[in-house]
């Protein structure tokens, strides 16, 4: 900038602070792992943050925005930006189960050798009162015409109140102790496949524990999925949420994923990159960006139920804090609820949390989608091209090299007695935000150039 002019002053630091949270540059130094090789928000070095892991990276993209803006106004240049989500609702959520487990224990009728064990301890220690308690119990599950961990209807119905659909994460393998157990030659899992696709439902890899570095197995597993389902897989997530920077993105790369939604702590929600938007991941020992797009996941309800021990509502607070964030920086929030979690004798508050997180992103106006569309709408929106009409016209020409259905731009122009036009004519929704324009087009095929001029 011109001396004399306002400028926007950014920096380097502040750059180079974003870069190495969400390369995750700490996971390459720091040694510390719990005993399934993770790193947790406990090894972390921002571990003393009382908030846990905040979206540091887009409130400091929120607040570079702001000064763009601010430097726009004050320098008399227009300004046009794509908006984060499809016609511009003001955040957006991909609801995911991880299917790991679909039988409850080994005695049948959904019982657990834990349950009989526990109640014959009650008895032998004289605790009468709870013995009777413990049998009623296992009586109960007994009489169940279901697994109590077969919860998909449950799930659905939840989901189906407001509209809503989800990505369903399974195993392709029992390749260590940790997999699941179940296979996807089985009849009733192939009914379950069959069932959620044609729900519009998406299915996706739960990557194996014994390979969430290995891009050659990842592809094996992948290739069995669609064999067995016939459905094209795009994207990926590591049961126990295993993960290393930057081998699990390259493994998945490999593989050819277009996303993982393996990034997130097992033990505190929030977000391991610092950042609730999704993101093409860099490797810093190659120095190179990967070609994988990470959809980090911001909550697992085990991390509440297990790790925090948040109950009633404690945990509530905590899941309604942590939207309220995404929300503030108009992010994305992943959730990840097991359909095992749905069983509430054993889960009491997980499948109210699930209804109440739902509810929330009703009430708020929320883009929920499956993180395959997350995926598809996150490339469509940044291969976008927008570059300034030929001298002495004012406007941009847009070119949309892939489709895509409800991108909003937000313009201003200096001079108020202008507004923007769009050539050819096309479907686009013009609206009015203070002293912003918004474009809300409607489906643009791929290839499309239009010109937006101001006049
Ligand atoms: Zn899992």
């Amino acid at each position: 900038m011109a001396s004399g002019h306002p400028s926007l002053v950014t920096h380097h630091s502040s750059l180079s602070t974003v870069f190495s949270l969400l390369a995750r540059e700490e996971e390459y130094t720091v040694p510390d792992r719990d005993q399934h090789d993770r790193f947790l928000w406990a090894h972390s070095r921002l571990r003393h943050h009382e908030a846990g892991p905040r979206p540091f990276v887009s409130e400091y993209c929120q607040k570079l925005l702001l000064s763009i803006r601010e430097s726009c106004r004050q320098l008399a240049l227009p300004m046009l930006r794509k908006e984060p989500w499809p016609r511009g609702k003001p955040m957006a959520a991909c609801l995911t189960h991880d299917v790991d487990v679909v039988r409850r224990g080994k005695l049948g009728r959904g019982i657990a050798v834990r349950d009989v064990t526990g109640a014959i301890s009650s008895l032998a220690h004289g605790k009468m009162g709870r013995a009777l308690t413990q049998a009623a119990a296992i009586a109960r599950t007994a009489a169940r015409h279901q697994d109590p961990y077969w919860t998909f209807d449950r799930i659905s119905a939840i989901e189906k109140e407001h509209g809503f659909r989800s990505t369903y994460f399974f195993m392709a393998g029992r390749l260590h102790p940790e997999d699941a157990s179940y296979g996807l030659g089985e009849p009733r899992i192939g009914r379950l496949l069959g069932e959620l696709h044609r729900q519009g439902s998406e299915i996706a890899l739960h990557g194996s524990c014994a390979s969430y570095a290995d891009g050659e197995s990842l592809r094996r597993q992948r290739n069995r999925l669609e064999n067995a389902t016939g459905i094209h897989a795009i994207g990926h997530r590591n049961h126990l949420l295993c993960f290393k920077a930057p081998d699990s993105w390259r493994a998945q790369a490999m593989a050819g994923f277009s996303y993982d939604s393996t990034l997130g702590f097992a033990d505190r929600e929030g977000f391991r990159g610092a950042h609730a938007f999704p993101f093409h991941p860099y490797d810093l020992a190659a120095d190179q960006q990967l070609d994988i797009l990470e959809i980090p996941l911001a909550l697992m309800e085990v991390t509440l139920h297990k790790y925090r021990r948040l109950r009633g509502p404690d945990a509530s607070e905590a899941v309604t804090g942590l939207l309220d964030q995404v929300l503030s920086v108009n992010g994305l929030a992943t959730l990840l609820w097991h359909n095992d979690t749905f069983y509430e004798p054993e889960y009491p508050d997980c499948a109210r949390l699930y209804q109440e997180a739902l509810g929330w992103l009703s009430t708020h106006g929320a883009h929920v989608a499956t993180c395959g569309e997350i995926d598809r709408w996150w490339r469509a929106r940044e291969a976008v091209v927008l570059s300034p009409l030929p001298e002495g016209r004012t406007g941009w020409r847009m070119e949309t090299p892939l489709e895509i259905d409800g991108l909003v731009l937000r313009g201003w122009m200096a001079d108020p007695s202008l507004s923007p036009s769009v050539m050819p004519a096309t479907e686009v929704r013009l609206r009015r935000d203070g002293t912003d324009y918004l474009l809300e087009f409607g489906r643009l095929r791929a290839g499309s150039r239009l010109e937006i001029e101001w006049s």
